[in-house]
Formats: C-alpha cells, structure tokens, sequence
C-alpha cells in the first residue's frame, strides 16, 4: 500500500470509489469519467507502477486481471458486442495514474485509437 496512490487509496476504502468487484489479488471499479457506458479500471491489490516495473513474480496477478475482465464483460452483457482492453505505460501514452491498471471499455463502437 502506497499511501499516496489513488488507486492504493480506493483499495484500502480509504478513498471513494464504485467497486463493483474484488479479490485477494485484484480489485475493480467504475472509472470516474467514463468514455463508454461500460469504463471499469481492474487493478492489481499489489502496488506496481506500470508494466515498466512488472516483475516474472507479478506474472499470475497479471494474468488474472485478463480473467477479471472477462467476468466482468460477461456481467456487463459486452462480452459478445467486443470491449477493449488498456494499459497505458508512461508519457505518451497518457498514463496519469502510477498504479497498473487494465481499462474495460465497452458498450459502444470504439474507434481504433482512444483520445
Ligand atoms: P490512465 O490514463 O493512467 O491509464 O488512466 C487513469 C484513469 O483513472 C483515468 O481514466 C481516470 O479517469 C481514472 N481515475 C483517476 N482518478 C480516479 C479516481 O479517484 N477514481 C476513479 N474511479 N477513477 C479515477
Ligand atoms: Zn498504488
């Protein structure tokens, strides 16, 4: 736990959030400005910045947010329409959270790059 990371902060319900999903390893909540009616960020309960300091060890935490998202696209009524699935990593790609997260975005036509 990382006190000064939002995303920590929402996990340990020091800090307010629609978590709508939740495990040991993974924790899931609605995004607080969403692009598409379905925008959940599905994290890991691990504080681990970005894929830039993902460890081998941090190998199954990372493989179960895929199997989050899918739960979850599946309890969201997308999983046949499509989502999206996004990880932002460092400056140019608008990363403005330091704690790995997997966006799920769907519920409407995505065009190929999101702004
Ligand atoms: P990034 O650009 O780092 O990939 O995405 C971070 C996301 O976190 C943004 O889409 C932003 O809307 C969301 N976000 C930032 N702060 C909060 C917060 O306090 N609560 C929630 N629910 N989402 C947040
Ligand atoms: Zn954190």
């Amino acid at each position: 736990m990382k006190t000064d990371c939002i995303f920590c902060r929402i996990i340990a319900g020091t800090a307010p959030a629609e978590i709508i999903y939740k495990d040991e390893q993974v924790s899931a909540f609605l995004n607080l400005n969403p692009i598409a009616p379905v925008h959940v960020l599905i994290v890991p309960v691990k504080h681990i910045e970005s894929v830039n300091t993902c460890e081998v060890g941090d190998e199954a935490v990372i493989g179960h947010l895929f199997t989050v998202a899918r739960l979850l696209a599946v309890r969201y009524g997308i999983d046949q329409s499509g989502y999206r699935l996004i990880v932002n990593t460092g400056p140019d790609a608008g990363q403005s959270v330091f704690h790995l997260h997997l966006h799920l975005i769907g519920g409407r036509r995505i065009s190929f790059l999101v702004e």
